[in-house]
């Protein structure tokens, strides 16, 4: 799996396309909060095992969150929410669930993109159709480890979080370039 700031970055790039284009500049930390946390939603799957009482067991990770199916029930979700708070504005109830929707699906493609050097490699992405996992044929993202505190704090996660930064800069930082054009 990619790191949080990995994927976080995932959400902050598809936030300055979104506002970038919005004509009301209101609500912006809250957006911005919303497009991170969808970005790295499946990783929840680190919290079951905490709420279970089973410390940081690493064997509940990458199951149901890491699915298409999950991607689709997230933004199934969101754009019924938006649509039962504001039900004249289909269109916009619309957009926010494929938002939600993309920043799930993003969270799947950083992570097929991951090195993984436990096995299944990869996601179980087309699941419950089918349980194989996938992962890329090119994976240039560092994998991370997560079965203890130390392995979180380790040298080598700390790397993958550099990594991650410097692998998603370029993106993020061309989403703020369109999002600043036309803009004196
Ligand atoms: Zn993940």
């Amino acid at each position: 799996m990619a790191t949080p700031v990995g994927h976080g970055l995932v959400g902050v790039a598809a936030y300055l396309l979104v506002r970038g284009g919005a004509p009301s500049r209101s609500g912006g930390v809250a957006l911005l909060a919303a497009c991170v946390v969808l970005a790295n939603l499946p990783d929840l799957d680190l919290l079951f095992p905490i709420l279970l009482g089973e410390g940081l067991n690493p064997a509940y990770h990458r199951a149901a969150t890491h699915t298409g199916a999950f991607a689709l029930l997230v933004g199934a979700l969101c754009a019924v929410g938006a649509l039962i708070r504001r039900p004249c504005e289909a269109r916009r109830g619309v957009l926010i669930g494929l938002g939600a929707f993309g920043l799930v699906a993003s969270h799947l493609a950083l992570d097929l993109l991951t090195h993984d050097n436990r096995a299944p490699y990869g996601v179980p992405l087309w699941w419950p159709l089918d349980g194989a996992y996938v992962i890329a044929g090119w994976t240039p993202f560092l994998p991370t480890r997560h079965g203890s505190l130390s392995a979180l704090l380790s040298a080598g996660n700390l790397m993958a979080v550099v990594w991650d930064a410097l692998l998603m800069s370029p993106i993020v930082l061309a989403c703020y370039l369109w999002s600043r054009r036309g803009r004196a």
